[in-house]
């Protein structure tokens, strides 16, 4: 497939020209137009695989499908990653491809400042990238709400769990509309990963890369 099998406007598409990329990757052809349907995504890649990409970009498409933010709104499009380096990573290329939309994104990680993350919050921004704990801090403190979430990811949800945040990542899944589109990547594919796609996905579309 071509990029241009995936509908995307014209200020994306230069964005996506700007980097270089001459095609999508295998995960990238298969997960967005399912994703762009709207479905449930249970992808199983590895970093490197461009899979942030994957889920990025439509989250983008659905985003600028929603009403404007109002002060106050939690974020639209909410990530949750491992690690501070994986956040991190996400935050940035959720940065480039939204900024193409004016659309705000913060990143929220353990050992980070809570005052500066709760302040960017409050800011209000429509992608949220967090690691479990630090999202539910952020919300114990008020700084932000997972009431407007539609667009949920989870993100090396092997890892996640590895580092002990299932309890986390459940309660936030708990927290968030059930009529959301949940994407779940994870590089592989064992009882636990698979008990939370049951649990927390509807009627996904299993693409191995
Ligand atoms: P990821 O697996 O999402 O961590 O992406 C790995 C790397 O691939 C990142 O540096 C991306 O910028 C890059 N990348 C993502 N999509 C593409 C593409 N379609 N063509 C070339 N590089 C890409």
């Amino acid at each position: 497939t071509s990029f241009a099998h995936f509908g995307f406007d014209e200020s994306l598409m230069k964005a996506i020209r700007k980097m270089e990329y001459t095609q999508p990757t295998p995960i990238q052809s298969q997960a967005v137009p399912v994703a762009l349907g709207g479905r449930d995504v249970i992808g199983i890649a590895k970093t490197g695989s461009g899979k942030t990409a994957a889920f990025l970009w439509p989250m983008l498409v659905h985003i600028m499908d929603q009403p404007e933010l109002r002060p106050g709104d939690g974020p639209i499009g909410l990530v949750l990653a491992p690690t501070r380096e994986l956040s991190q990573q996400i935050y940035s290329e959720a940065k480039r491809f939204g900024k193409v939309y004016n659309i705000h994104v913060v990143c929220c990680y353990g050992g980070g400042s809570k005052w500066e993350q709760s302040k960017a919050l409050e800011a209000g921004a429509e992608i949220v990238v967090a690691t479990p704990g630090r999202m539910i801090d952020m919300i114990k403190m008020k700084a932000t709400n997972l009431l407007r979430v539609t667009y949920l990811v989870m993100d090396e949800a092997d890892k996640m769990f590895n580092m002990g945040f299932e309890p986390q990542v459940r309660s936030i899944c708990d927290h968030v509309r059930p009529d959301r589109q949940t994407l779940l990547f994870s590089a592989t594919f064992k009882k636990r990963v698979e008990r939370l796609a049951r649990d927390v996905l509807t009627d996904p579309v299993r693409i191995v890369q």
